[in-house]
């Protein structure tokens, strides 16, 4: 199909996360580790890139980590002291395979692999210019625009030309890139999308998440700062800002749903916040009830708050195969539809004639809601109060984190009263926006100056939109080349 617009045949909002390991021996297989513990970051594809010090080696298919990553012959196909990896979640369909990271280059300085967390707003903009004057894309993703950035930038070395390239860029990325001089990683200036840095042995270790350093046995060092970027080659780790500072916005999302419980995001435990979540939300929406269910496993910690807060018991009212992926991760509505029915079954001994407090992380679609309040009527429970601990998400996310249109997010087309009506339950709330924040520790949210970037939340986004702004359209590339 002829279009410069990568929305056209694959989605551009990707959910992922990223593995660096340099200097350790058979690194490929440490990445492995890491991204297994980030797989819930993304579970559609899996990737990792090594450098053996004279050549790069790949391998990149969809499916899960272990899947794709678990027979020795694939490790040592991917030899070397140096190499990163990538989980993402993508649409499925045959143009897939070739978006799956991390990407790879062979530009003027030599090869250059990159693994990117995050979501460019301005990616489409860039893309189009650059195929205007050339450029020949060969995935859809907003992550091959910084490659050809680097690759038509004229600053003399590719540390340079790097920074060039991402000076140009708007948006999330939390980046783990690898050259023949060394591996680099990076953080918008923003600081959306977290990036740790963490040591084993002699080895310098990048994840998205402190988990991933946790299950290889590294140590945690520090978080990389918002518009930090760090450079390691041979024994040497340097720590460059190349961006002008601003103050950081990270995602809170990250402590809402998407980062593990055992993670620490920016500082703070995510377990701790989302339980220090639950307790505000019964602060703010008392109900007398039986028991505090939560829709396992995002609920539960937040449930173990609300309970704890309130004096009512906590209660497993619904048990969870594991044998299904998360439930939003699924490309088509008809599937998400089955997925909930497979994954969620009512504990009915528990519930008949009992008044619950249902408690979820978020709503999007509403789907997932609306299928539980119902099977817990089913089993019996003659109340069912529904608490969400966040705020309605109103508003898309452009950074990363994979939500669905405006359109197609319930709490943007539906009052907190009509989305009760709309899932079934007796009484729905959300924690306020204020709740959230005293949550991470803090008053409330600064006017003008929030801590995190909210925007699902608030429609307050921290940077331009300049693709959603401007719809691209497909015969641009039709156009005469600007002289
Ligand atoms: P929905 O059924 O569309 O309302 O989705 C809500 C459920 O999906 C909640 O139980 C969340 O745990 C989960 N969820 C929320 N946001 C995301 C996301 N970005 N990716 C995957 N799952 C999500």
């Amino acid at each position: 199909m002829l279009t410069t617009n990568p929305f056209d045949d694959d989605k551009l909002r990707e959910e992922c996360g990223v593995f660096g390991v340099y200097n350790a021996e058979s690194a490929a297989a440490v990445v492995a580790l890491g991204l297994h513990a980030l797989q819930h970051r993304g579970q559609e594809a899996a990737g990792i890139t090594s450098w053996d010090g004279a050549l790069f080696h790949s391998h990149r298919a969809m499916g899960h980590v272990a899947g794709n990553f678990d027979r020795d012959e694939t490790i040592r196909a991917l030899p070397g002291r140096v190499a990163c990896g990538h989980v993402r979640y993508s649409t499925t369909g045959e143009t897939a395979l070739r978006n799956v990271q991390p990407l790879f280059a062979e530009l003027a300085g030599g090869g250059f692999a990159i693994a990117h967390n995050g979501n460019l707003s301005n990616a489409i903009h860039i893309r189009q210019e650059l195929v205007r004057r050339g450029s020949i894309f060969q995935s859809t993703s907003d992550t091959e625009t910084i490659i050809h950035l680097v690759a038509t930038s004229t600053y003399p070395t590719m540390i340079d030309r790097f920074i060039d390239a991402l000076r140009r860029v708007e948006g999330a990325y939390s980046l783990i890139c690898m050259t023949p001089e060394g591996m680099i990683a990076c953080r918008d200036p923003l600081g959306i999308r977290p990036l740790v840095m963490g040591k084993l042995g002699d080895a310098t270790i990048f994840a998205s998440e402190t988990v991933a350093l946790d299950v290889c046995g590294a140590e945690f060092v520090r978080q990389i700062e918002p518009g930090e970027m760090v450079i390691v080659s041979d024994t040497l780790v340097r720590s460059i800002r190349p961006f002008a500072p601003v103050a950081p916005r990270p995602c809170v999302f990250e402590h809402v749903y998407f980062s593990r419980p055992d993670s620490v995001i920016d500082g703070h435990s995510v377990y701790s916040v989302r339980k220090a979540i639950g307790a505000e939300l019964a602060r703010e929406t008392l109900v007398e009830a039986d028991y505090v269910i939560p829709v396992p496993d995002s609920g539960v910690p937040a449930a173990i708050g609300y309970a704890q807060e309130s004096g009512i018991p906590f209660e497993l009212g619904i048990i969870r195969s594991h044998y299904v992926g998360r439930t939003f991760i699924q490309p088509a509505d008809n599937i998400r539809h089955l997925g909930v029915k497979l994954k969620h079954n009512a504990n009915r001994a528990l519930l008949e004639g009992k008044r619950i407090v249902l408690v979820d992380d978020s709503i999007v679609r509403g789907t997932t809601s609306m299928k539980i309040v119902q099977m817990m009527r089913d089993a019996g429970a003659t109340e069912v109060h529904m608490r969400i601990a966040s705020p309605p998400t109103r508003h898309s996310c452009f950074y990363g984190v994979d939500t669905p249109e405006r359109a197609k997010l319930l709490a943007a087309r539906m009052t907190v009263e009509e989305m009760a009506a709309y899932i079934n339950a007796d009484s729905l709330a959300f924690v306020s926006v204020d709740g959230l924040y005293r949550a991470l520790g803090e008053q409330c949210r600064a006017l003008g100056r929030p801590s995190h970037c909210d925007a699902c939340f608030t429609g307050e986004y921290p940077t331009p939109l300049t693709d959603h702004e401007e719809i691209p359209d497909q015969f641009a590339m039709l156009e005469p080349v600007p002289a």
